[in-house]
């Protein structure tokens, strides 16, 4: 069993260091919010007020932080992983951040001879809670198969992605999809409403018939054919606007970066865009569905 240091208690990394304690390993977390650090204890891990003492003597450093700024501060500012970390220590960074930014502080890891991987997750919170995140993971094949029976405590699927920074490619495009479907899957609901077909009907039919998707079978933004889905619960996330959003502007400034054309994606952006605000940001992305069939059209 491993001593890990965990910085992130919050919404994801809060279950995930408690499924780190469940199977045993010696968790230190740190979480800046007192109330994030007494979930860990409650769950039977140790909380402490820095970050510095969470990594200090950890043979892997786990992060789940909410983007790449927090990310950077968190390893190459002062007091910071790098700077902290035991020799040969592993680092895992859990987050979904920008690319360019898994690379260049992974580059600084590994010149510091520590190794490290992006390794962010599909699941949402309930994977997080019930140990079957998807961990899609960037770095060395040696890093890789040291980091995987840790992951494992926390998932169902540890998959390699590829070199530094696939992790975090493989999350963007993975996401870049949900967006794009989950209104593809608005959009047909609202039609068929206003074509006589319910939704319920169309949902038996689509399921089993090629517009089948996540969005529709798990995640169906309507109420009903789906009894777990947020849209039975007023759209209490879940995953929300706001994340998607997060995603979708990561998914778009790749694409920039690198010249691909990703133009349903750029349009899916913008409809969130236009759907989020102060009273819409912290609903489950599902609720785009109000916008796309406003319940007085
Ligand atoms: P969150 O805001 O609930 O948790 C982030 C935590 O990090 C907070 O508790 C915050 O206090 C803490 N934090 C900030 N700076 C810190 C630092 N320097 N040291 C230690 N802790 C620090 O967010 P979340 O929902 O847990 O998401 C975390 C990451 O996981 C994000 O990148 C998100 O995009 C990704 N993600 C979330 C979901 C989801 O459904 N919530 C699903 C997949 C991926």
């Amino acid at each position: 069993m491993a001593r890990i240091g965990f910085l992130g208690l919050g919404n994801m990394g809060g279950p995930m260091a408690a499924n780190l304690v469940r199977a045993g390993h010696a968790v230190r977390g740190f979480d800046p919010v007192p109330s994030a650090r007494q979930r860990l204890v409650a769950a039977g891990g140790l909380a402490v007020e820095a970050a510095a003492e969470a990594v200090r003597g950890a043979e892997v450093v786990l992060s789940m932080l909410p983007e790449g700024r927090q990310v950077r501060e968190a390893y190459l500012g002062p007091g910071g992983v790098l700077a902290t970390a035991e020799p040969g220590a592993l680092l895992i960074d859990c987050s979904t951040i920008d690319v360019a930014t898994a690379r260049s502080v992974a580059e600084a890891a590994a010149a510091r001879g520590l190794p490290m991987l992006d390794a962010p997750v599909s699941g949402g919170v309930g994977g997080a809670t019930a140990g079957t995140l998807t961990f899609m993971v960037g770095g060395e094949e040696e890093a890789f198969a040291r980091a995987k029976p840790i992951l494992e405590a926390m998932g169902k699927a540890v998959i390699h992605a590829g070199p530094s920074g696939n992790g975090q490619a493989a999350k963007i495009c993975n996401n870049l999809m949900l967006g794009i479907q989950m209104i593809s899957v608005c959009e047909a609901m609202a039609l068929a409403e206003k074509l006589g077909l319910s939704h319920q009907t169309l949902f038996e039919i689509s399921s089993k018939s090629s517009g089948q998707c996540w969005s529709l079978t798990s995640y169906c933004p309507v109420p009903g054919p789906v009894p777990s889905s947020p849209a039975n619960r007023g759209y209490a996330p879940g995953f929300t606007v706001a994340m998607m959003r997060k995603d979708l502007k990561l998914a778009q400034e790749a694409a920039q970066a690198v010249g691909a054309r990703t133009p349903l994606a750029a349009e899916a952006y913008q409809l969130y865009n236009l759907f989020a605000s102060k009273a819409t940001e912290g609903l489950d992305f599902s609720a785009i569905m109000t916008m796309i069939a406003p319940k007085d059209d």
